[in-house]
């Protein structure tokens, strides 16, 4: 049996082309091909019509040595994959006799007769294997054309997984290039995409002659930029080994701006950091409105260092509950790095903790003044007896500046700590 070399994936079901759901299966196949070494050529999602099904494999049998496809296995008239897939084979569809036999021992174990229409779920194109599904009526079928195969998984997630860690495990790993492709993820913040990818090139070279070479791609997102560094290797101890070196480069080269070395996100990053200094937090949020704390308890455990949070938006909360002076406010105005830092020392007094976090900025489209546009953020974290404060200027929409806002207050505090 010949290797497969390069996989497509095909998403079935008229629901996938609405707003309503998100195809996630793809993203599940995609990281157990890739484990095995096999990477994509295209992906596709297609609604529940035989032809436009039967185009898009057609499509794909051009171009890949395996197409898995997932969805459309059902019992209901709407679900076209066998048929299409029969089409496109030009092979006839057979009843199954013994997915036709565990169908109505399933219905007869709930004390029911199966519909007539379940029997759909036992036709199968001539010459495939079927894959028995623990979780579901819709079996799964493996398909071998020449050197080519067509897989058939079910839809809903949770049986579809079973299925295709079993598939990973057995008939994929046989047929597989015997090549694994690991991935690692690491997090940067503090610089821009462009910053990053130029003070990371020289390790691209590097990396580019390393046995097996390590692969990067640069992805930036608000407040944040991601190095998806990849190598594929016989073994995926060998590739991980490589993938380690690089990540040590990447630390070498841009320093405390990395926040995670594997994927992780900042808030937890920074939980994992707050539990080990032993240190509890308090948090003052004006124009963040609570994000900064939905982020930090969105951490399982987070009780251990999450003390409390007041959302103090208005100048009269800022003076009731954190004992801000009236006259500072006055003085400085309500966006100030002295407001802020008198938010961090009041609500760390009040929650009697180690650390407290003040921000107050103009998250917009209005307020904002020559001197304090919008996107002005005043950031202070209290620690001990040092306050740090710093005013950051943020670009985008309202969202946008309340995102950034939470993320450089939680990176001020990451700092802050790494530095102790
Ligand atoms: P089906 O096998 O087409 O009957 O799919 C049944 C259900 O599985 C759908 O209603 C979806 O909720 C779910 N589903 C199908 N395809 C996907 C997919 N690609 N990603 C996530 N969920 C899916
Ligand atoms: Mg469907």
């Amino acid at each position: 049996m010949s290797a497969l070399a390069s996989a497509a994936i095909v998403a079935i079901g008229s629901e996938l082309l609405t707003p309503l759901r998100v195809d996630t299966n793809s993203l599940v196949i995609t990281e157990a091909l890739n484990r095995l070494g096999l990477p994509l050529v295209g992906k596709a999602v297609v609604g529940d019509d035989r032809q436009a099904l039967a185009h898009t494999l057609r499509h794909f049998l051009q171009q890949a040595d395996l197409v898995v496809c997932c969805g459309g296995l059902g019992p209901t008239d709407d679900d076209v994959t066998r048929e299409a897939v029969a089409d496109v084979l030009e092979r006839p569809l057979r009843e199954d006799a013994g997915i036709a036999q565990r169908l109505r021992e399933r219905w007869a174990a709930r004390g029911e007769t199966m519909p007539e229409i379940n029997r759909r779920q036992a036709m199968v194109p001539e010459g495939a294997v079927v894959l028995a599904n623990d979780r579901g009526t819709a079996p799964g079928l493996w398909i071998d054309i020449g050197r080519q195969v067509v897989v058939l998984l079910p839809g809903p997630p949770r049986e579809m997984r079973p299925m295709l860690d079993r598939l990973a495990g057995e008939r994929l790993a046989a047929r597989a290039t015997g090549l694994s492709l690991v991935r690692r993820i690491v997090r940067v913040t503090g610089r821009t995409e462009s910053q990053t990818e130029e003070s990371m090139q020289p390790c691209y070279r590097t990396w580019s002659g390393w046995q097996p070479p390590v692969w990067a791609t640069i992805l930036a997102s608000l407040g944040q930029v991601d190095l998806h560094l990849s190598a594929t290797a016989p073994r995926a101890t060998d590739a991980e080994a490589v993938l380690a070196q690089a990540v040590d480069d990447v630390v070498a080269v841009l320093g405390s701006d990395v926040y995670s070395i594997d994927g992780q996100a900042l808030e937890v990053e920074l939980g994992a950091l707050l539990v080990r200094r032993g240190l509890r937090v308090a948090v003052a949020e004006s124009c963040t409105g609570g994000l900064i704390t939905s982020r930090l308890t969105d951490v399982p455990g987070s009780s251990r260092y999450v003390e409390r949070s007041i959302v103090s938006y208005s100048n009269l909360s800022k003076t009731e509950l954190l004992g801000v002076p009236e006259r500072l406010i006055r003085a400085e105005g309500a966006v100030s790095e002295a407001v802020a830092r008198a938010m961090a020392e009041g609500v760390r007094r009040c929650a009697g903790v180690e650390i407290g976090i003040g921000v107050t900025g103009v998250a917009g489209p209005d307020g904002g003044t020559p001197d304090k546009p919008v996107g002005t953020v005043a950031i202070a974290v209290a620690l001990g007896d040092d306050v740090q404060v710093a005013t950051r200027r943020f670009l985008g929409e309202r969202d946008m500046v309340k995102f950034q806002a939470s993320q450089a207050a939680l990176d001020m505090l990451r700092r802050r700590l790494l530095e102790m």
